[in-house]
């Protein structure tokens, strides 16, 4: 790789960014920050705008813009403040960057993830739900503007490393009969399902192996994240929903692995900490220090595996399904989630509510190719009304 590498990270204040900013942090030689951008959170965009000095600070919320414009002009740095989805864009777009790490959760991270694919940069994607709402569009828009797009997904990158150096346009062809995603089970893989309906947002946030944003959390609790992935990882190694099998593994120890024609299956092993996929993504293909401990395979000992219970997680066949509908289907279910999960978190409806708001919402919405990128927010648009007017009908706490 060619001198300093200058970075946007879209969400640089979430738990994505800030271990990549960890990462870099160990390699000044290596890394430079161009641009951090927030939703809201003025206080921490501001603390890290006076640790990196950014060229600069992008805030999604207009008036948090303003605040952070209005405080840093009292201090001796020169970072420039934008605002709002335009903002966003301009940044993950820019001449000068190189690398954007897409760390924005949920459905308002797609424009900027998609802004920085077609620009042709090194997209490093965390912001599955980017890639779940366009799919094929934002793969076409991959390589059709030489982008390089590099999974921060700890599965996907997993899969990544256990693929051939080039990934194969014809996995089957190149010998690859499976993937395997690994899935910890996330807090309630053995609770009784008798109890799941009074599991509460400070319950689900709590998962056993990893510590990550609010939304993801959830996500891991209903499995529904594990949906996303089956989907992220069919768009990504382009392998069919009968390639990708999901095991739950415990002690997310092994990320995930690929079984091969002749026999073998191979699989990325490492402690669950999100800076090891990050530093993969940002070196690759060479290799840097993350900061992480290396595996101790004595001290973990036993590995364990089996396979998933669709009856204890609904959102996980409701993956598939939308899957199998393609078009507007997923891009309904992801909104859905989105707004089951928010009203959840607020107390507002039962854990076991969220699958039923989005088998509802799926019910309804209107089964429609999709070609556009105006058609994707369309869609994202009517599933997120139709997901609040049945909110009010399933406040079951
Ligand atoms: P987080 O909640 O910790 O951080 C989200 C970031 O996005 C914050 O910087 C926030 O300011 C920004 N943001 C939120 N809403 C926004 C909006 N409307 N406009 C602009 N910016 C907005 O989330 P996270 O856990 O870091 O997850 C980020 C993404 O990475 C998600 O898509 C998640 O699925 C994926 N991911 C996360 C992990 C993990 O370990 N945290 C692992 C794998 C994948
Ligand atoms: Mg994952």
């Amino acid at each position: 790789m060619s001198s300093t590498q200058q970075i946007t990270i879209l969400g640089s204040t979430g738990s994505i960014g800030q271990n990549t900013l960890d990462v870099v942090s160990r390699h000044p030689d290596k890394y430079a920050i161009t641009a951090l951008t927030a939703n809201s959170d003025v206080d921490r965009l501001e603390q890290q705008c006076l640790q990196w000095q950014p060229g600069y600070a992008v805030m999604a919320e207009p008036d948090a813009a303003q605040q952070l414009r209005e405080r840093l002009l009292k201090t001796s740095i020169n970072t420039e403040v934008l605002s709002g989805n335009e903002g966003l864009q301009q940044v993950a777009a820019m001449t000068s960057v190189d690398v954007v790490i897409a760390g924005i959760v949920g459905a308002a991270g797609l424009l900027p993830t998609l802004a920085a694919a077609q620009a042709g940069k090194r997209v490093l994607l965390a912001n599955k739900e980017a890639l779940v709402m366009s799919g094929q569009l934002f793969m076409d828009a991959v390589h059709s503007n030489g982008a390089v797009l590099l999974p921060v997904d700890s599965e996907h990158n997993a899969i990544f490393q256990c693929m051939p150096a080039k990934l194969p346009d014809d996995p089957k062809a190149a010998g690859i009969n499976k993937i395997l995603l690994t899935a910890s089970g996330g807090p309630f893989r053995a609770l009784a399902l008798g109890k799941f309906a009074d599991i509460t947002p400070e319950q689900a946030v709590s998962h056993p192996n990893w510590v990550m944003g609010q939304k993801i959390s959830v996500d891991s609790a209903t499995m529904m994240n594990k949906g996303l992935e089956v989907i992220e990882a069919h768009w990504l190694f382009n392998v069919p929903l009968d390639g990708i099998e999901v095991v739950i593994h415990p002690q997310s120890i092994i990320h995930s692995m690929v079984s091969y024609a002749d026999g073998s299956i191979l699989a990325q092993l490492g402690n669950p900490d999100m800076r090891t996929p990050i530093a993969h993504c940002l070196a690759w293909p060479d290799r840097i220090d993350s900061g992480v401990e290396p595996l101790d395979i004595i001290e973990v000992a036993k590995l364990e595996f089996e396979k998933p219970d669709l009856s204890r997680f609904p959102c996980l066949r409701l993956c598939y399904e939308a899957m199998r509908a393609g078009g507007s289907a997923t891009i309904a279910l992801n909104a859905a989630n989105e707004v089951a999960v928010d009203a959840f978190l607020q107390h507002k409806i039962s854990f076991i509510a969220i699958a039923d708001l989005i088998e509802k919402v799926l019910g309804e919405i209107k089964q429609q190719q999709i070609s556009t990128i105006d058609e994707i927010l369309e869609v994202d648009a009517s599933a997120r009304e139709l997901a609040t007017s049945w909110l009010s009908r399933l406040q079951t706490v």
